[in-house]
């Protein structure tokens, strides 16, 4: 059997060469979960720990290791030069750290094609932003642990949504993302965002974040202004003419799946008013 990915051949067997769902579903790449769709759904939840505790236990071995190098350096300086070798050879080698990199990278790649198998399940067309293209003004090598295991993961994201959608015969469709973090769904009014909420002011609604996100991300599949290369500035020419078409209009009752946050979130609502 072809497989194109190094770890997806170890993923459950359902959903490998199982055609999609029937559904249009828009998805939003997250840290904590690895994706967020536009039914509400959240896949891949344990993203955000994987990544927090290699964040963390990659910081303590760069301090340890800092540590040892100096002690090598001090013994290598003082003529000790057995020591200083028995340090590089036993406690600074690429190995080890090699191995426990990729045991790493697996369970996030496993964690990530996962998520997309899940979102496909029920998906004939995918809508996304186009994840590859963000990266390429990046540098290659960001020294900040952090930013640096972000990029990986999303491209690896990219790549799982690619292959997934591929394989079992769902579109893949990008979209111009732009705003779409940022604007309400239902009014099209920029929101204020706190944390994973965003406080609507016209409508005075709070959403889930990244499920507001992925409605929005959704609907630019075939928005007739919007479209993948519209650059960012008419974007929010468009976002702020149609927010102020909208601010005449009454606001309707919605049931989006988006509005759990609402009653979480009813104090800081009533401060606001
Ligand atoms: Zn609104």
């Amino acid at each position: 059997m072809a497989t194109s990915g190094r770890n997806e051949q170890r993923l459950p067997d359902r959903g490998v060469r199982q055609p999609g769902g029937e559904a249009t579903i828009g998805v939003d790449k997250g840290y904590t979960e690895a994706l967020t769709d536009s039914d509400g759904n959240y896949h891949g939840a344990g993203l955000g720990q994987l990544l927090t505790t290699e964040s963390d236990r990659l910081k303590e071995r760069n301090r340890r290791r800092a540590r040892l190098r100096s002690v090598a350096n001090t013994a290598a300086q003082r003529g000790n030069h057995a020591k200083a070798d028995r340090i590089a050879r036993n406690n600074l080698g690429a190995i080890k750290r090699d191995r426990q990199a990729g045991r790493h990278q697996a369970r996030v790649r496993t964690e990530i094609f996962t998520a997309v198998h899940q979102v496909v399940d029920k998906a004939a067309v995918v809508v996304a932003e186009d994840l590859t293209k963000t990266l390429a003004g990046r540098k290659p090598l960001d020294r900040n642990t952090n930013r640096r295991l972000a990029a990986w993961t999303k491209g690896v994201t990219a790549q799982a949504l690619k292959n997934v959608s591929e394989r079992r015969g769902s579109a893949l469709v990008h979209v111009n993302a732009a705003y779409t973090s940022q604007v309400c769904h239902r009014c099209g009014c920029l929101g204020r965002r706190a944390g994973d909420r965003l406080h609507c002011t016209s409508c005075r609604v709070v959403w889930q974040a990244d499920v507001n996100a992925a409605i929005n991300v959704l609907r630019r599949h075939g928005d007739p202004d919007i479209t993948l290369h519209t650059p960012h500035f008419v974007v929010k020419q468009l976002v702020q003419a149609r927010a102020d078409r909208h601010r005449s209009r009454l606001p309707l009752p919605d049931s989006s799946p988006a509005r759990r946050a609402e009653s979480e979130s009813s104090e800081a609502l009533s401060n606001e008013r």
